[in-house]
């Protein structure tokens, strides 16, 4: 029987970074995604960034607080760096044999 393994497309890393919105230095999740590079989310204002050029904001009201609080529990499953597993991840993204 095969099993199918499905990886997030997205790599999670855990990041504390001034956040431009908020003015301070927040809790940032950035995200690796093969082909888009990184993004940024804010764990406290939910505003999220794309190479430095901040995503449209949603136009629901309560996006941001639903924005944060999902960024945050991503954040905290991340646990540590592991840039081995970062890697490990990067070449399934791109086909590569490991
Ligand atoms: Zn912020």
């Amino acid at each position: 029987m095969n099993v199918i393994v499905c990886r997030a497309r997205r790599f999670p890393i855990r990041r504390i970074l001034r956040c431009p919105t908020c003015k301070t230095r927040r809790r940032m999740l950035a995200q690796d995604e093969a082909w888009y590079g990184l993004s940024m989310t804010c764990c406290h204002c939910g505003d999220r960034w794309q190479d430095g050029e901040l995503y449209p904001r949603p136009r629901q009201r309560g996006w941001r607080k639903e924005a944060a609080a999902n960024a945050t529990t991503a954040w905290l499953a991340a646990g540590r760096y592991d840039s081995a597993a970062h890697q490990a991840w990067f070449n399934e993204q791109m086909g590569y044999d490991q």
